[in-house]
């Protein structure tokens, strides 16, 4: 059976995307660093709406957890593979660069861009052979489109993140796997729930912040049979912040 695996689903844009791919009819993984209520909560809104979902907890900025987490999955689903990838997870710790500390930097670079190889690597093999093809989607964001101050590490790794994207793209197309990346603005989430949000708003031309589920549709979109031809393409989402 075909599952999807969302990473940083337990709240959200990814709790969103998981929602909507279970809608869709896919079996969902739930991915979630340490929030194990919010990411039962998804699992049984899932399972109430006639879904299937399981949880798999594991730090997307450590390596060996990945692999541990997706060994253990792959022993007890011998008949099933990974066909959505939704690289999700990511976390930011905004300082001026010449203030911000090693740690930050690196945590926020772990999270997303390394989390985003050492996963994918992982799970193009459920993907790549037989031509069963796949959908790979990574939330990068506006900050990698155009750079915003006080974000160099974020900035860098949705940077990163875009740029690997167009590359894995073509590597694996004739496969029939597409790599595409999603670039939010400002979504309402915990993640943007401290931002000066009446200011900010009026900087967006559509005057409001978007909603986790119009990030999760257009995933869904990719996700499904109907996006095979698009692929390596950066989508914006930010009500015409930038484009
Ligand atoms: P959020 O509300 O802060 O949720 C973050 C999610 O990621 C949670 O499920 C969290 O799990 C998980 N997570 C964090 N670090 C993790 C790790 N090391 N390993 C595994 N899971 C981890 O964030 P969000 O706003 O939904 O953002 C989702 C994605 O969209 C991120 O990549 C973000 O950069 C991107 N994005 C967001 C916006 C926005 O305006 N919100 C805009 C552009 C791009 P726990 O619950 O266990 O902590």
């Amino acid at each position: 059976m075909k599952y999807a695996l969302v990473t940083g689903a337990s709240r959200g844009i990814g709790r969103a995307i998981a929602l909507r791919l279970a809608a869709q009819g896919l079996p969902v993984i739930i991915n979630y660093l340490s929030n194990h209520e919010a990411a039962h909560d998804v699992a049984r809104e899932i399972a109430d709406a006639g879904g299937k979902a399981e949880l798999l907890p594991f730090d997307t900025a450590n390596p060996e957890a990945i692999d541990a987490a997706i060994d253990a999955w792959e022993n007890s689903h011998p008949d099933d593979h990974v066909g959505v990838l939704v690289n999700n997870a990511g976390i930011r710790r905004d300082n001026v660069m010449f203030m911000m500390p090693d740690d930050d930097w690196h945590a926020v670079l772990d999270t997303t861009l390394n989390g985003f190889f050492y996963i994918t690597r992982r799970l193009l093999k459920h993907m790549m052979p037989r031509r069963r093809g796949g959908r790979i989607i990574n939330i990068a964001s506006l900050s990698g489109v155009k750079g915003m101050p006080g974000q160099t590490n974020y900035s860098a790794a949705k940077a990163a993140l875009i740029g690997a994207t167009k590359a894995l793209a073509q590597e694996v197309a004739p496969r029939q796997v597409t790599v595409n990346a999603i670039a939010p603005g400002f979504i309402e989430t915990d993640m943007t729930r401290e931002l000066p949000q009446d200011e900010l708003k009026k900087l967006v031309p559509a005057g409001r912040f978007g909603t986790p589920d119009e990030v999760a549709a257009l995933a869904a979109f990719l996700a499904s049979d109907d996006a095979a031809y698009i692929n390596g393409e950066v989508i914006n989402i930010n009500g015409g912040l930038y484009t």
